[in-house]
Formats: structure tokens, C-alpha cells, sequence
């Protein structure tokens, strides 16, 4: 499992970013990634995501 966002819903606010404690989501052309490798699955962005833009699969 891994976070995955959706860009469609990603309104580049960066919450995600300063919520990760593995620093595993990067932001490019404003829409956040999320690093698989580095990700550690603890769901702390789904909740912080304003736009519920981030899942996890
Ligand atoms: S918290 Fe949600 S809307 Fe904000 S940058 Fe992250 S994925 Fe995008
Ligand atoms: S699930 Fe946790 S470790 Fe993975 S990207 Fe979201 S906040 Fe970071």
C-alpha cells in the first residue's frame, strides 16, 4: 500500500507536505507526489487533505 493523490483534486495547499513524517511527498507544477519507496502508509495526509485528494491503495 502506498498514498496515491489525485492531481484532479489537488489544489497544491501543501498540508500534505508539512503533515508526512517521512518528508515521502514532493510538490511539482503545483500537485503533490507521493514517493512509494518512501511512504510508510501511517495515512496522515488522507486526514489532513483538505480536498480529500489523497487515498490509499
Ligand atoms: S493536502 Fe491535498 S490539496 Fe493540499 S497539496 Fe496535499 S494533496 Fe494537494
Ligand atoms: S501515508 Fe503517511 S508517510 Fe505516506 S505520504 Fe501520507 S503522510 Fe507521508
Amino acid at each position: 500500500m502506498a498514498a496515491i493523490v489525485d492531481v484532479e483534486k489537488c489544489n497544491g495547499c501543501e498540508t500534505c507536505v508539512e503533515e508526512c513524517p517521512s518528508e515521502a511527498i514532493e510538490m511539482a507544477n503545483e500537485k503533490a507526489g507521493i514517493n512509494a519507496e518512501t511512504c510508510v502508509d501511517c495515512g496522515a495526509c488522507v486526514d489532513a487533505c483538505p480536498s480529500e485528494a489523497i487515498s490509499m491503495e
